[in-house]
């Protein structure tokens, strides 16, 4: 239903808040399904465990995610005049359906890729350092060859691109 990271540990979406703080899983026709029983709204007819609350009565939205992690409250805001996206305020038509605006959705799905940011780039260190091991077995494997094969320590430290002493002290011990 929402946003998944590369390695699918995350996985986020722009949530309504009910005036109680708890936030939404899903809606339906009637409004906002939340978990849990307050006892203050009526239950949803196709799940026992969640409640409807109106779409009039939700006060703003934030970003959830199945790790956990929740982003900062945008307030809803009671008229046009109201809105002010720079300090985290929107308006929503008590009318309508109590979804975020897409602009708002929109900086949710910012803060949640900034929240995912450090698991991304370290996708790509433990990819290069893969390769870096993989490539290090086969220098390995390569060295051993050249020597078996009658090149001297100097001729290898060449190859390598580093001295004699430093190959044989690389090496010599795997022979
Ligand atoms: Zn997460």
């Amino acid at each position: 239903m929402g946003w998944v990271s590369t390695d699918n540990e995350h996985e986020g979406w722009a949530a309504c808040v009910a005036p109680d703080g708890r936030l939404s899983a899903s809606s339906s026709g009637e409004g906002m399904l939340f978990r849990g029983i307050s006892g203050r709204y009526k239950r949803d007819k196709m799940m026992p465990d969640y409640e409807v609350v109106p779409d009039a009565e939700i006060v703003g939205w934030r970003g959830q995610c199945v790790c956990g992690w929740q982003g900062e409250m945008w307030e809803r805001v009671i008229s046009r005049a109201d809105a002010d996206f720079n300090h985290r305020r929107d308006y929503v038509s008590p009318e309508d359906s109590a979804h975020a605006s897409l602009k708002v959705e929109d900086a949710i799905h910012d803060e949640w890729k900034a929240h995912i940011g450090p698991s991304e780039a370290l996708l790509g260190v433990e990819a290069a350092a893969r390769e870096y091991n993989q490539a290090g077995h086969r220098l390995d494997k390569t060295v051993a060859a050249a020597k078996a094969a009658g090149a001297s320590w100097a001729d290898i430290g060449r190859a390598v691109g580093i001295s004699r002493q430093s190959a044989h002290e690389r090496w010599a011990d795997k022979q």
